[in-house]
């Protein structure tokens, strides 16, 4: 199908954007277009006008800040793929990129659409989850900074307001302690995942700490099964798995059941990797 018709302005700075977001109710942001144009095409979604992104500057650099790797919302998730220091400081990212589409996604697709997005079977929803990321976010008040755990507010659903653009996400970088491992079950590879599993823990010898187990396609937006988490920081791997606190429901992929029991198979295959020394 062919979408239907729109207005298209090209903002040069955030400013910009937010003043085009103003003058259009229904307007949309586009980045790399690999969501957007695809709802556009089956006129899911009939905004009246797009403004392309592409051209602000200062918004796809990767940085290593105070401790924690900022990653601007214009990263490609190619870019981001093959940059040192996600692979050195941010393991968990590393693992779960090459899992997003396919390579012509991942060269266009951006990190900031992928967050704004937020389908609930996205794999870099899940890791900032998991990793206590953060996202900052740019609007008519100026900028504010929102913590993972509070974004994610429903299906495609976040605490975006209408005239926000998310300007970039920040997670901690990896220290000794921190222990990681990423999942998922799709039916071919570069498929949405039925379920999916970005974890992250901290041990210090004695034992795990500060688990974040957070499941993707398993409800309307990634979710932390913290009975699981309680049990694991006591080191119980099957105490673990049947606490599992999830309810997910049927959808295209599989039943809720099949659902429940993957996510079972994918905390099973995760446990021990967190568990391993570094
Ligand atoms: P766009 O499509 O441009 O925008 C998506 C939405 O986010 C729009 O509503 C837009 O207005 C909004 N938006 C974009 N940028 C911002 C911003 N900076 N601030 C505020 N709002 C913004 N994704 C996965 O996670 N896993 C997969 O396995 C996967 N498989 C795919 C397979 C195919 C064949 C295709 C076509 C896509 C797939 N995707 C997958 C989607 C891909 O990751 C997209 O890149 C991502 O969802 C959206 O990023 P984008 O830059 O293309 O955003």
């Amino acid at each position: 199908m062919k979408p239907a018709l729109f207005a298209y302005k090209k903002a040069r700075t955030l400013d910009d954007a937010v003043a085009l977001l103003g003058t259009h109710q229904d307007a949309r942001l586009l980045a790399g277009g690999q969501s957007l144009i695809a709802t556009l095409n089956m006129r899911l979604s009939q905004p009246s006008l797009l403004i392309d992104i592409n051209g602000v500057a200062g918004l796809a650099a990767i940085a290593h800040k105070n401790g924690k790797i900022e990653i601007g919302a214009l990263v490609r998730h190619a870019q981001a793929e093959r940059d040192e220091l996600i692979a050195k400081h941010v393991p968990l990212l590393a693992r779960a990129l090459p899992h997003i589409g396919h390579p012509a996604v991942r060269n266009r697709g951006t990190i900031g659409g992928s967050i704004a997005f937020a389908d609930p079977a996205a794999e870099l929803p899940a890791c900032l989850l998991a990793l206590d990321g953060e996202i900052d976010v740019y609007g008519p008040k100026g900028k504010r900074t929102i913590r993972a755990q509070d974004f994610f507010k429903g299906l495609f659903e976040t605490a975006l307001g209408p005239q926000e653009v998310l300007t970039a996400i920040r997670v901690p970088a990896a220290g000794k302690e921190t222990r990681t491992g990423f999942a998922e079950l799709a039916r071919r590879h570069g498929d949405y995942a039925m379920v999916g599993l970005a974890a992250s823990a901290r041990a210090d010898g004695k034992g795990l700490r500060d688990v974040r187990l957070a499941f993707f396609g398993v409800a309307a937006m990634p979710v932390r099964a913290r009975q699981s988490e309680a049990a694991l920081t006591k080191g119980d791997i099957e105490a673990a798995v049947a606490a599992l606190d999830l309810s997910p429901h049927d959808d295209v992929q599989a039943s809720g059941a099949v659902k429940r029991h993957l996510a079972a198979v994918l905390l099973r295959r995760i446990a021990p990797q967190l568990m391993e020394p570094a």
